[in-house]
Order: C-alpha cells, then structure tokens, then sequence
C-alpha cells in the first residue's frame, strides 16, 4: 500500500516556517486580494485566503468589485495598489467576468507584488533561474514533496497536464531542483508508456480516474493536483482526483484527493507574499 502523503501536515510547517519570517519583519506583510464578481466558488476561495493570511499575522484585505466593474477601473485599482509601499502582495482572483480580457490585467500588476505568479516577468524569471515568485500550486507540489523528504534530483519526473497554471510552472520548478522531465498533454502518443518511466509522476488534467494502475511503475511516488466532482452511486456528489483509486496498490507514495496538494495552495500563497515582503523590505534597505 503507497503511503500517504497527506497535505494538512506538509501546510502546516510551511505556515508556521512563513509565520516565523512575518513575525521577523517591521510591519506585517501586506495582502490585497481583488475579486470581480460573486462567483460562488471565488467568495469561497477569497474569504478563506483572507482568513488564512490574519490566522498567521499578515494583514488579508479584499477588494470586492460588483461584476460590472469596466477593465479600466480595475487596471487604476491595481495602479493605485502597486504604488503603495504599504502592500506587499496582489492577487486578482481568478476567473474575471467575460469582458475584462485577463492578460492585461495579470500584466498590469507590479511583478514583485504578483504573488500568484503570473505576471510574465514571473514567468521569464521562472524559466531563467532567476528568483522568482513561482505560481502557488507548483511551489506547493515542490514544497510537499520536500516536507516528505522526496527527492527529485536525478528523477525522470513526469507532469501530465500542460497549464500555465500548474504543468508549465511545475516543469520549470522540477528542472531547477534537477530533475530530469517530461511533459504529457492530450496529444501525447501512448501516454501510459510516458508514465510508467517516471519516478515521481504529477497529474494535473481534471479527468478522474485517468491514471489506472498499470501506467505508474511499482514504487514511484505519484502526485495527484486533479480536483473533480464526481456523483456516488447513491447521487450524492463528492470530490476524487485524476488518479484511480487502485494506485495505491502499486505507488510507493500518493497524494491524497482532497486534503493532498489542495492545501499546499493557500499556503504557498503566505509564503509567496512573506517572499514578497522581504524583497520589497531588501530593496528599501539598499542604499
Ligand atoms: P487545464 O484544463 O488548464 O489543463 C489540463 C491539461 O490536461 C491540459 O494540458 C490538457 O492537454 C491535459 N489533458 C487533458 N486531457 C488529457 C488526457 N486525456 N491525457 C493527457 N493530458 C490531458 O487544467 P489545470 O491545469 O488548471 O487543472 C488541472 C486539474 O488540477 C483540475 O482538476 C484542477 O481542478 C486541478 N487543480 C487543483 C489545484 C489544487 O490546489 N489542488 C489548483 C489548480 C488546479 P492540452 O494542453 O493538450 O489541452
């Protein structure tokens, strides 16, 4: 039976390792959230982010637009948010109603306060080996697999799913801690023969069940990012991953749906901003 690498644990010593570091800085660092809208799931997400950044001594504001908000009133929004030295991180929470185009918006943020990571300076620093603020999922996934004392140096690493979001971010993540990748997407020939080379496979596509046992090699450690709501026989819905439940019979390790990289999000997400905060504070400093 694979063992489990459970999220919550893994969440909680990044939070109080990112506690630590807010505590060592002058003001508490600084997290604005923008929302556009009353997506369910977004109020959701934002509240909780907000909550999480007070539980561990920063300061979580939101913004909350009406979803009639012009594009324009939002770009002098973040205009204004850039320029305060009293924020220190900004997250336009995602997605944004149908006629605000994302990219300028994702763009218009300064790059040293973009703690989702998305800017493309971001990106670029990201794939230069340059210090970065990597988006929260893949950090999440890295510092997971690091709290367990999983090593991907020298591994043939293999990430199914090729997102801005998390596969791209996750292979740029993998090679600067060494490992060896490949990335698999939908028009991937014998995707099963893909998988089973890997040491430390990571499934980020939104398909249950899509990894069967017999694509992961006896022992490999087996990353799970999908999130899928799916009914029971008895119609009631709950939420499984993009891997099939039988891998656990074959993995030497696997990531639990939910309560696996789930909560590695919104932790990130404080480190990210603590990452932020610190760099504004540096540059401050320099003479
Ligand atoms: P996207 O839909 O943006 O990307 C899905 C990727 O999967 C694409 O690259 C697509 O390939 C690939 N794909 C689709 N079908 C197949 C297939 N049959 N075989 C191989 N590859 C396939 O999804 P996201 O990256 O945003 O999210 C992926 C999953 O992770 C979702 O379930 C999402 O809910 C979850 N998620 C979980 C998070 C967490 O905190 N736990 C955070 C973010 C996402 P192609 O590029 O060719 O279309």
């Amino acid at each position: 039976m694979a063992t489990r690498l459970s999220g919550p644990p893994a969440a909680e010593a990044l939070l109080a390792q990112t506690a630590r570091r807010a505590a060592a800085l002058a003001t508490p660092p600084h997290l604005v959230i923008v929302r556009v809208g009353e997506d369910p799931a977004s109020v959701s997400y934002v509240r909780g982010k907000a909550k999480k950044a007070g539980e561990i001594g920063l300061r979580g504001t939101v913004h909350a637009l009406p979803d009639t908000t012009p594009q324009a009133e939002l770009l002098a929004l973040i205009a204004g948010l850039n320029a305060d030295p009293g924020v220190h991180g900004i997250l336009v929470q995602l997605p944004l109603p149908g006629h605000i185009d994302p990219a300028p918006v994702l763009e218009a943020i300064d790059p040293n306060k973009d703690v989702d990571g998305f800017h493309p300076v971001n990106v670029g620093r990201l794939w230069t080996g340059q210090p970065a603020l990597s988006p929260c999922t893949p950090a999440g996934i890295m510092a997971l697999l690091a709290h367990y004392e999983v090593q991907v140096a020298g591994k043939v690493v293999v990430i199914v799913g090729r997102s801005t979001l998390v596969g791209r971010p996750l292979a740029a993540l993998m090679l600067g801690a060494d490992a060896t990748v490949t990335l698999a997407h939908s028009r991937t020939r014998d995707l099963a023969a893909v998988t089973r080379g890997a040491d430390v496979l990571v499934v980020a596509v939104g398909r249950a069940g899509l990894i069967t046992p017999d694509m992961v090699r006896p022992g490999a450690v087996v990353v799970d990012v999908g999130i899928n709501r799916v009914l029971d026989d008895a119609g009631k819905a709950h939420l499984t991953g993009d891997v099939h439940p039988d891998v656990s019979q074959v993995a030497g390790a696997l990531t639990p749906v939910p309560g696996g990289v789930g909560p590695m999000t919104v932790a990130q997400l404080m480190a990210n901003t603590v990452q932020a905060a610190e760099r504004q504070a540096d540059r401050r400093a320099a003479p």
